[in-house]
C-alpha cells in the first residue's frame, strides 16, 4: 500500500468538531493512496451529514473521490456553501416540507419543534440503530448531539445540535433549515406529534377541570392522543416563547 501526503482544511462551523489546534488550519494527513475522501473527514471528527461541499485542489468532488498525492482537501458546511462557485451535491436535497426525528436526549427540542408546527418524531426509548433506520427510510432529518450516530453510513440527512439549552437548540435548527417562514404554531400536539383540530366545548366537557369549563370556550383536540388544548395561562407563555424564537431566527 502506497502512503501519500495530503492536507485537510475545514470551514465555518465544521471547526466545532475539531480540537483547537486543527481549527481553520491545514491539517496534514498521511493516507493510503486512493482512499475515499469521506473516511479521513470522519476520522478527523466531522460527521458526513454536516459536510455540504468538498473541494480538492479547488475542484468540486463528492464523498467517493479517491485521494492522490499532495491533494489539498477543503470541506464546507451548509451555511457557506452558497459562497462557492461550484460544488457537487453530496446528498439529495433535504426533502420539503422538512420533517425531523429527534434523538432521545432532545425531548424538549422535539416538543418545541412540534409547538412551532414541525413534524417531529420522538420517543425516549429509541436506540441508535432505530434512529438511523428511521432517518434512512423516512427521509426525516436526524437531530442529535451524538457525533458517532451521525457518522453511520445510512444517515443521509442529519444535524449535530451544538447547543445544550433547548431554546437555543430550536433557534439553531430553524436557522439551519431556513424555517422561519414555515412556523405554524398550535397545529400539532407537543406530547405525541399528532395534528390538532378545533373541537366543540360540549365534546370535551368531561375532560375539563371546573375552572377551565367556566372560563374558556375555544378548544382544540389532538386527533391522535385526545389531549385537549385551550388558550389558558400556558398560552401567553407559549406566545411569548414563539415571539422570542422568531426574533432570533
Ligand atoms: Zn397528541
Amino acid at each position: 500500500m502506497t502512503m501519500i501526503n495530503t492536507t485537510f482544511r475545514f470551514y465555518g462551523n465544521l471547526n466545532d468538531f475539531l480540537p483547537a489546534k486543527q481549527r481553520n488550519a491545514r491539517i496534514p494527513q498521511q493516507l493510503a493512496e486512493h482512499a475515499a475522501v469521506k473516511h479521513p473527514i470522519e476520522a478527523l471528527g466531522v460527521p458526513h451529514p454536516e459536510v455540504a461541499a468538498i473541494l480538492v485542489n479547488r475542484a468540486p468532488v463528492d464523498f467517493t473521490y479517491r485521494l492522490q498525492a499532495d491533494d489539498r482537501v477543503e470541506a464546507y458546511p451548509q451555511e457557506v456553501v452558497h459562497l462557492l462557485l461550484h460544488h457537487l451535491p453530496l446528498r439529495p436535497p433535504t426533502p420539503a416540507p422538512v420533517c425531523f426525528v429527534a434523538d432521545t436526549h432532545l425531548g424538549a427540542l422535539a416538543a418545541y419543534l412540534r409547538m412551532l408546527g414541525f413534524d417531529t418524531l420522538y420517543r425516549n426509548d429509541y436506540d441508535d440503530a432505530q434512529l438511523a433506520e428511521i432517518t434512512a427510510t423516512t427521509q426525516r432529518v436526524l437531530l442529535t448531539r451524538d457525533r458517532g450516530l451521525l457518522k453511520r453510513k445510512i444517515v443521509i440527512h442529519g444535524y449535530c445540535v451544538r447547543e445544550v439549552d433547548p431554546r437555543a437548540q430550536v433557534v439553531s435548527v430553524l436557522r439551519r433549515y431556513h424555517l422561519r417562514a414555515c412556523v405554524q404554531p398550535r397545529q400539532r400536539c407537543t406530547h405525541c406529534n399528532g395534528l390538532l383540530r378545533a373541537v366543540d366545548k360540549a365534546a370535551v366537557l368531561d375532560r375539563l377541570q371546573p375552572k377551565t369549563k367556566r372560563y374558556y370556550d375555544a378548544f382544540q383536540e389532538c386527533a391522535t392522543c385526545g389531549q385537549v388544548y385551550w388558550q389558558g395561562s400556558h398560552f401567553a407563555q407559549m406566545t411569548a416563547f414563539i415571539e422570542s424564537v422568531l426574533a432570533q431566527v
